[in-house]
Order: structure tokens, then C-alpha cells, then sequence
């Protein structure tokens, strides 16, 4: 989930897709939402998140400008509409694989948690179910093998009850979506399967995957590392444990939101925004018997 795209006056911003090149065949595409990872395999194509609504088409035209191989296959981290909608822009051939999960939420296109209320467009139902998946996994998937090796997992809830860890192992890559989306308080999209309790235990794992030095996050204009998710997991338990101990100590939501403040071993991340506090902190009192 990301800023809205159009400027102060509404005019639509322009649509600029823009490609860093994290390895010869892997690109990180920026813009319109969620971060694409573009992976370039000897058969072709393989495109992690696919943006916002109406930015699938300009990520296929960077994507022609650094190869002429076609798209195969997208690979979707998450449910949220700035990952998913630029699906239905994709050939109707491309192969579009997610958790289980996930599937099932891309059914209902419930809303964000503390981002949107009442039902939400399903784009894949007004196009006919075009750019769902018709393949998912539950736990681990591996897809080609050699240098075009790709490793799925799926370790629990965190951002969403379907996040899936994209590895290319040759590369020492993952795409980690929205679970670190950058160095700030994550959505808990308790309508979406997430959870605030176990968020941090489920990053944890993904921290722990081996072979991984370079992390691609969900929103964050910089790559990071699995010692940058480590930290974020211990960041995560930190709020988790402040607004759990608030809630046993008789106090509320906005309680939490006036004492939380970032502890200063966490350097660089941002100051949080109260309103996204205020519905993490929900979560946890939700999920705190
Ligand atoms: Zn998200």
C-alpha cells in the first residue's frame, strides 16, 4: 500500500517507471506502488509485484527497454492492490503464481486495515479473473534451477496472512514485499490474515534464510539486508511488547499512541505516523487476551 498517485491539483502524475540495476539480470522497478523485482531467465521474464491500478502497462514498456525476452511469469508478494492490480495489463498467458493464501484474498479484494474501509474494486473479477493465479504453494516452492532458480516461501502472517519471500539464490537476493515495506511502523492487515503478534516471529524466519545478502523491500527506494530485517523484526516485538504491556496495565489505543517512540538503537527509521500507530496498536489489543 502506497501515496496516492496524483499531485497537490489533481492532475494524474506522470507514470515514470524507473529501473535500478541490481545485477545483470535482476532490475528493481520503482514507482506506482510496491517495488517490481524484473528477473531475467534464459526462457524469460519473471516480474515480482505489479503495481497499481493502470502501471502494469508502463512496467512492461521499461521492461522491454533493458530485454527483449517476454514476460512468463509474475510472482505477487502480497494481496494489496499496489502489488497486484498491474496483473490484468500482463498477456493473459503469463503465469501468475502467489501463496494460497493470498489466492483466496485476491478473491475477496477485502480493504486494508486502518487504509480503507467499505468494499473494495476487484479488478480481477472485472476483467474476467484475468491476472489471477492459477498456481500457488503453501510453504516452499522452487521454480527452475541453475542460475534462473527461484525459491518461494511462506513463513506465517506478518503484513498479511499470504506473504511470500522471493528468492533468487544464485543472485543472493529476496523480495520481502511489505513485510519490511522500509524502515517504518508495517500495515497489520488484520482484514487480510495479518497479525501483529506474530509479526516479528514470522520476519525472523525470513531474516534466517540462507544465502541471502540483499534484501528488495516493499516500498523502500534502497535495497537492505537480512541483518536490516533482523533488527526490524526486534523493532516490531518492541512495539508489540510496549502496546501489550499498555493494554495489561489498564490503559487504551491512544495511550499507545501518545507513549511509543521509537527506540534509539533503531537509527535511520522514520517517526511514526500516529494514525498507522493507532492501528497496529488495535491489532495487538484485538489479539492480546
Ligand atoms: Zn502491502
Amino acid at each position: 500500500m502506497a501515496a496516492a498517485a496524483f499531485q497537490a491539483g489533481g492532475q494524474p502524475a506522470p507514470m515514470v517507471v524507473e529501473a535500478d540495476k541490481l545485477k545483470d539480470n535482476l532490475y528493481v522497478m520503482k514507482g506506482g506502488g510496491g517495488n517490481s523485482a524484473v528477473f531475467i531467465t534464459a526462457d524469460g521474464v519473471t516480474v515480482v509485484d505489479t503495481k497499481l491500478p493502470g502501471w502494469g502497462q508502463p512496467l512492461l514498456d521499461k521492461i522491454k527497454t533493458v530485454t527483449n525476452k517476454p514476460v512468463t511469469r509474475i510472482i505477487n508478494t502480497h494481496t494489496h492492490f499496489d502489488h497486484v492490480s498491474g496483473n490484468v495489463e500482463f498477456p493473459a498467458t503469463v503465469e501468475v503464481i502467489v501463496q494460497e493464501n493470498t489466492k483466496a484474498l485476491m478473491d475477496q479484494m477485502n480493504p486494508v486495515y486502518g487504509i480503507q474501509t467499505g468494499p473494495q474494486p476487484n479488478l480481477f473479477k472485472q476483467n474476467g479473473g484475468k491476472g489471477m493465479p492459477k498456481r500457488t504453494f503453501k510453504d516452499k516452492m522452487t521454480l527452475g534451477k541453475g542460475a534462473d532458480q527461484i525459491d518461494l516461501y511462506y513463513f506465517g502472517a506478518a503484513h498479511t496472512g499470504g506473504d511470500a519471500y522471493v528468492v533468487f539464490p544464485s543472485l543472493r537476493v529476496m523480495h520481502v514485499g511489505d513485510t519490511m515495506p522500509t524502515r517504518d511502523m508495517p500495515i497489520m492487515d488484520k482484514n487480510n490474515g495479518g497479525s501483529a503478534v506474530e509479526f516479528s516471529a514470522t520476519i525472523a524466519k525470513a531474516a534466517a534464510v540462507s544465502g541471502v545478502d540483499t534484501i528488495i523491500n516493499g516500498h523502500n527506494p534502497a535495497t537492505t539486508t537480512p541483518a536490516d530485517l533482523k533488527l526490524y523484526s526486534e523493532f516490531i516485538a518492541d512495539f508489540v511488547k510496549f502496546a501489550q504491556d499498555a493494554k495489561k496495565g489498564g490503559k487504551t489505543v491512544d495511550d499507545v499512541v501518545a507513549g511509543w517512540k521509537v527506540p534509539a538503537k533503531y537509527t535511520g527509521y522514520a517517526t511514526p505516523n500516529p494514525a498507522r500507530v493507532k492501528a497496529d496498536a488495535q491489532v495487538v489489543f484485538d489479539e492480546t487476551k
